[in-house]
């Protein structure tokens, strides 16, 4: 990439991300979007209770909104790791893991969240498939189906009621 200075880095090139690069690539501000392509739905076959993409297999989803940002030639898109950040005089650097550097004026996260499972086995692999976090997301698709809840107090009683 030619181009290593921009006005603003998006680390995080998911749904967040590429909502936040439209915004500032239609503002005709210079966009690095930099993603390392894990978003944590991925495992879903299919995500539910989004108006206009119920249904639709996550990857889709993005695929369709990287698209369209990619109309905007004021965005620009790094496949990989940002793995250091530093504020300098100037504004900021970002390190990726194969040790490019690039610079902006203004650094945006949009990393998500980090899902923490518990050590059973076999959580892991079932995580969006059949071991579920959201009834809003996935509930409809399992109801009158025999459910474990697996939480605290009264968390777990409101779960169980939902
Ligand atoms: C299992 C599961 C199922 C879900 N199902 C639904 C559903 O059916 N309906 C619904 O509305 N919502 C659903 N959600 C919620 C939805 O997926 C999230 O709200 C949404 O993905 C959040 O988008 P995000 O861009 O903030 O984060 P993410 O989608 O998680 O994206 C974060 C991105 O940042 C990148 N990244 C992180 N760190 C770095 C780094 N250092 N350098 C470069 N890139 C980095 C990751 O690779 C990833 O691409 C589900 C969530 C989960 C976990």
């Amino acid at each position: 990439m030619e181009n290593k200075s921009f006005d603003v880095i998006i680390v995080g090139g998911s749904y967040s991300g590429l909502s936040a690069a439209m915004s500032l690539g239609r503002s005709l501000r210079q966009v690095l979007v930099i993603d390392s392509g894990l978003p944590c739905n991925r495992q879903t076959p299919h995500s539910h209770n989004f108006i206009t993409q119920d249904g639709e297999k996550p990857a889709v989803i993005s695929a369709k909104a990287k698209l369209q940002v990619d109309i905007y030639k004021t965005v620009q898109f790094y496949n990989g790791l940002a793995v250091k950040a530093l504020k300098t005089n100037k504004g900021f650097e970002i390190t990726t893991e194969s040790g490019e550097i690039f610079k902006a004026r203004k650094v945006l996260f949009a990393t998500g969240v980090k899902d923490l499972l518990p050590e059973i086995e076999g959580f892991a692999n079932c995580w969006g498939i059949s071991v579920l976090h959201c009834p809003y997301c996935h509930g409809y698709e399992v109801k009158n189906e025999k459910t474990a809840i697996i939480a605290n107090g009264e968390m777990g009683f409101e779960f169980a009621k939902l």
